[in-house]
């Protein structure tokens, strides 16, 4: 694939990313430097970029796309639907889990699609439950 300018300022803008983002707020942030960068651009630059294993796409809460930097590792997300905070579930976290479903029902889940929504530990603290 050739690095045109709009390429390369996508790929600038995740670098200057930590952690989770949307496909939303990456347009945003390339619009603010460039503002002809359209939306399916970043998107199929997004495609690209997963391909050659730079960025890692999940789901959020609402079933929409989050995308990491480098994912050190496969990991889930657990969503809290109080405060609409997210935390990352590890390997070791979700070991047991796999296990099970592997061994009981032959399916192998897919850690990075895995998606929790619940409530978290200061949220139920506050609620008092
Ligand atoms: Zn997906
Ligand atoms: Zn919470
Ligand atoms: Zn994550």
């Amino acid at each position: 694939m050739r690095w045109t300018p709009q390429r390369r300022l996508i790929l600038d803008v995740i670098e200057a990313t930590d952690g989770h983002v949307t496909g939303a707020e990456l347009v945003d942030r390339c619009r603010a430097q460039d503002p002809e960068t359209t939306p399916s651009t970043v998107y199929r630059t997004l495609r690209v970029l997963e391909e050659l294993g730079v960025v890692q796409h999940a789901h959020g809460a609402d079933g929409r796309e989050e995308f990491h930097i480098r994912p050190a590792e496969a990991h889930g997300h657990l969503h809290c639907s109080s405060c609409g905070e997210s935390w990352e579930i590890s390997p070791a976290d979700a070991a047991a889990t796999v296990r099970e479903f592997r061994d009981r029902l032959g399916f192998e889940i897919d850690l990075s699609h895995l998606s929790v929504g619940g409530r978290c530990a200061r949220c139920r603290a506050v609620a008092g439950a």
